[in-house]
């Protein structure tokens, strides 16, 4: 495969998932373009976006899905899984029911996608911390006992966004070595 002239290595699926307006489609514009778009009730008009690069000399294309909308209607399908080997699993620090819906996604990744999935919990909209519903430690726990890694992010401030999106992506590299 040719990406821009260069052979590329290895393609790696990452799916964002978790629920509607949690911020899953500006933390992808934050990371493939670094643009945030404040008013965003329409979802981006695309299924993935993709970002390639070099790790151990190797050129790794990262192609990250979004759910364009589909959650809002409990619609995402079965071939929005398939063959990711990442998933960002998103909710939104100041609401709390964006959390309680974590073990619905996460049942979702375990029925549809690879069992050796890598899954980064992502505490979304960090900057907002003056209206916090769910406390770091709290989600740090949780994400210890499901065995995921975490993180807390803005899309708003980009705080943590190339951070979460690259420790999947070594974690990945790592495990297909
Ligand atoms: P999605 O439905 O999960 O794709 O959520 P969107 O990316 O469409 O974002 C939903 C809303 O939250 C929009 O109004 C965004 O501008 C806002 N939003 C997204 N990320 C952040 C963030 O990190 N901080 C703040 N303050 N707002 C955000
Ligand atoms: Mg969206």
């Amino acid at each position: 495969e040719e990406e821009s002239g260069k052979v590329v290595d290895y393609v790696v699926k990452v799916v964002l998932v978790g629920d509607s307006a949690v911020g899953k489609s500006q933390l992808l514009k934050r990371f493939a373009l670094n643009e945030f778009s404040p008013d965003s009730r329409a979802t981006i008009g695309v299924e993935f976006q993709t970002r390639t690069f070099i790790v151990d000399g190797k050129t790794v294309k990262a192609q990250i899905w979004d759910t364009a909308g589909q959650e809002r209607y409990r619609a995402v399908t079965n071939a929005y899984y398939r063959c990711a080997l990442g998933a960002l699993l998103v909710y939104d620090i100041t609401r709390e029911h964006t959390f309680e819906n974590l073990s619905k996604w996460l049942d979702e990744l375990r029925l549809h996608a690879d069992a050796n999935i890598v899954v980064m919990l992502v505490g979304n909209k960090c900057d907002l911390n003056n209206i916090r519903a769910i406390p770091t430690e709290y989600a740090k726990t949780y994400a210890e006992n499901e065995g995921l890694f975490f993180l807390e992010t803005s899309a708003l401030d980009a705080t943590n966004v190339e951070n979460a999106f690259s420790t999947i992506l070594i974690e990945i590299y790592r495990r297909m070595c």
